[in-house]
């Protein structure tokens, strides 16, 4: 059996492989080099709680993911999707590069509407709860946030009709950038401003996990960062003045204890519509 074979009979362990070695890896970079940022212990407190959004997370994902196929081939067979339509889409190039921004675009809507519909934003807002962002917090998502996240991409795949390789490519690059886009490491300015022009940088997406608006509002963007220029969404803001967390949710207390933290949903928002 070829590499290509193996990894394309075992995708989601490939995937989930790749993930793991990824966070651990930053992870590691950031107990080594932020030494003095945050204690040990509560470094280990704090991963501990999101670690174990992995435990929901995993089990939700593999099964819902089984429909996303589903939707795949019957897409697939029909030649059924926006896809088809795309101008010179018969380009291997064509192909795989309008499907990926397409793909990101659906992804920029789905975290526009997570942050626009109050029921929705409950669940949401448990990521931006954290209030020290580093490599951890990408797995933090609340096990409700999961089910209308995989949802929304069957609804994606339904329009768009990409082919299996695309996904795999796509879903790849997209924990690759989350990963890198929760790192306590920031960019120099210069490279920022440089990377920043396309891809969602830690340093933007440290904006969107400021604690109050307008900036929780701000770079949505998934891997690109050019829907938010497009739409008026881009935002800038300076490490001294970025604080992690979201204002209505800052007791330590419930953002901080799986337990608590999954029940935030259930609970009445302070102040309703943020
Ligand atoms: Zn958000
Ligand atoms: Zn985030």
């Amino acid at each position: 059996m070829t590499v290509t074979q193996f990894i394309s009979t075992h995708q989601d362990a490939v995937q989930i492989a790749l993930y793991a070695f990824i966070i651990s890896s930053l992870w590691l970079m950031e107990v080594c080099f932020s030494a003095g940022l945050i204690s040990v212990k509560k470094r280990w407190q704090h991963n501990k709680t999101n670690l174990l959004f992995v435990f929901t997370a995993l089990p939700i994902q593999l099964m819902l993911t089984t429909i996303v196929l589903l939707i795949v081939s019957w897409t697939n067979a029909r030649h059924w999707g926006l896809i088809n339509y795309i101008p010179g889409h018969q380009n291997k190039w064509i192909y795989y590069i309008s499907l990926f921004m397409l793909l990101d675009l659906c992804e920029y809507i789905y975290h526009v509407v997570m942050h626009k519909i109050d029921l929705l934003w409950k669940f949401h807002l448990v990521h931006h709860s954290d209030q020290h962002v580093d490599v951890s917090t990408t797995v933090r998502e609340h096990p409700g946030e999961t089910c209308v996240r995989t949802g929304f991409l069957m609804l994606w795949v339904f329009i768009l009709g990409p082919a299996v390789s695309v996904l795999v490519l796509r879903q790849t690059f997209q924990s690759a950038f989350n990963v890198l886009a929760h790192t306590e490491f920031r960019l120099p300015q210069k490279v920022n401003k440089i990377a920043g022009l396309i891809f969602i940088t830690p340093n933007l997406h440290h904006v969107h996990h400021h604690y109050q608006l307008p900036h929780t509002d701000r770079n949505y963007g998934d891997v690109l960062s050019i829907w938010d220029r497009l739409f008026g969404t881009f935002g800038e803001l300076d490490v001294k003045e970025t604080r992690f967390g979201i204002d209505t949710h800052m007791n330590e207390k419930v953002t901080g204890r799986f337990l608590n933290i999954l029940k935030i949903p259930f609970q009445k928002l302070e102040r309703p519509g943020k």
